[in-house]
């Protein structure tokens, strides 16, 4: 099993105190810490590795572009994808969508429809909006139940000779709600549609197999996954990518350039144009490496026993409103306390050094269908302890003792 002692003191940023208490960091859903390896990665790679990759013949340049290439790699061996060039480095889940979502605006036609479902993060609608607007597509939207569970049976009936690509999040952000993804795949494919899944939340906490899925596109985040920010990895099946026009322009990305014509590189590199984020590169090779070395297995063991103490232990609080209770779930608790503001709630429990998110979480339509302003939410990664949920539920008794 896993030593969470073990696993906290990699963490330089875990022991320090936040307004004069020990922290306790449950904002996992919006980034995670980084480990010590992670941290030493990056400062490595600037010490002894530092050249643009893919250009040079010299030393420092092979070696960057080597260890850089090693990170695809480990990327393609995580997704379990068949092809290294099927891994495009992107600088995160945003603008792996934008990528895809760009690219099918010369795909689609006025009489497509793009289906996102009702609780996506922004990044997975607005850049498919875009992409509906400038192609006269419709976007279509797979309703949830009250549950925050997506409702399979709307979604068959949506599906139709018109949808032509299906974009969904593997687990949501804002309640945690994890979504059969294999299952809206298939149904997808009956139809033609392609499917991409946001990986985002789904990328620390669990195993990715985009060849069991059959997925066309899925996409991680860095620094979701105990990597840097600023880099993340994009899998798309090779005839997807190869239909896809190239998202932006520059170096890297082409073959031959003249004022004449322009042939663009073969995949990955016809998707990465200009220098990318290089140590972040890398240093997502040694977060994943990282994370298998814990084993996922043992990660989602735990942070289920988290989930279900931090769920029994809060469940026991007055006024207590879970939002999003799907049968199954990651450890993400969203709640709402009383009447009881979010925000308010948000800053006294940061006063007693626990940082939690309040807000609408990037998903303000999920809070639209529960007529409600927001949340508080707890999102728990593998450092996290079964003292710091006690902390949590310590501190909303107190909080809400002082605002009632
Ligand atoms: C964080 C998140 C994103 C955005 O990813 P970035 O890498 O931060 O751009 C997209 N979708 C979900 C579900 C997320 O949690």
């Amino acid at each position: 099993m896993l030593d969470v002692s073990k696993i906290r003191q990699q963490f330089p940023i875990l022991h320090q105190e936040v307004n004069g208490y020990p922290l306790v960091y449950l904002d996992n859903g919006a980034t995670t810490h980084k480990p010590k390896v992670v941290i030493d990665a990056i400062q490595q790679y600037y010490e002894k590795q530092n050249s643009n990759i893919h250009r040079g013949v010299h030393y420092l340049s092979q070696l960057a572009t080597d260890e850089y290439e090693a990170s695809r790699e480990t990327v393609r061996k995580h997704f379990n994808a068949d092809h290294l060039h099927e891994i495009i480095f992107t600088k995160g889940n945003t603008e792996a969508i934008n990528l895809v979502a760009n690219g099918f605006r010369t795909l689609l036609t006025s009489t497509d429809e793009v289906l996102v479902s009702a609780i996506e993060h922004h990044s997975n609608i607005v850049p498919w909006q875009m992409a509906c607007e400038s192609s006269g597509a419709s976007l279509k939207v797979i309703p949830m139940n009250d549950k925050g569970e997506l409702d399979m049976k709307a979604y068959e009936s949506l599906l139709s000779n018109n949808t032509k690509v299906v974009a969904v999040n593997h687990i949501s952000n804002a309640l945690g709600t994890i979504n059969p993804v294999k299952e809206i795949i298939q149904l997808a494919h009956q139809v033609g549609a392609a499917v991409l899944v946001d990986g985002a939340q789904s990328g620390p906490h669990s195993h990715i197999d985009v060849k069991d899925l059959d997925a066309d596109f899925y996409c991680i985040s860095g620094h979701k996954i105990y990597g840097p920010t600023g880099i993340g990895a994009l899998y798309g099946k090779e005839e997807w990518l190869n239909k896809l026009p190239p998202y932006q322009g520059g170096g890297e990305m082409i073959a031959t350039v003249s004022f004449k014509e322009t042939t663009y590189a073969t995949l990955p590199h016809k998707f990465e144009a200009g220098t990318p984020n290089i140590a972040g590169g890398i240093a997502l090779k040694t977060a994943i490496d990282w994370l298998n070395d814990i084993g996922l297995d043992n990660v989602m063991a735990y942070e289920n026993e988290l989930l279900e103490y931090a769920t029994q232990e809060l469940a026991k609080i007055e006024g207590m409103r879970f939002i999003g209770e799907a049968s199954n779930k990651a450890a993400v608790i969203s709640f709402l306390v009383g009447d009881i503001h979010p925000y308010d709630m948000g800053m006294i429990l940061d006063k007693l050094g626990i940082a939690v998110r309040t807000g609408h979480h990037c998903a303000q339509p999920v809070m639209d269908e529960f007529c409600i302003p927001g949340t508080i939410r707890a999102s728990f990664a593998v450092y996290n302890t079964k003292e710091e949920v006690d902390r949590l539920v310590e501190g909303v008794k107190k909080a809400q003792q002082m605002l009632s």
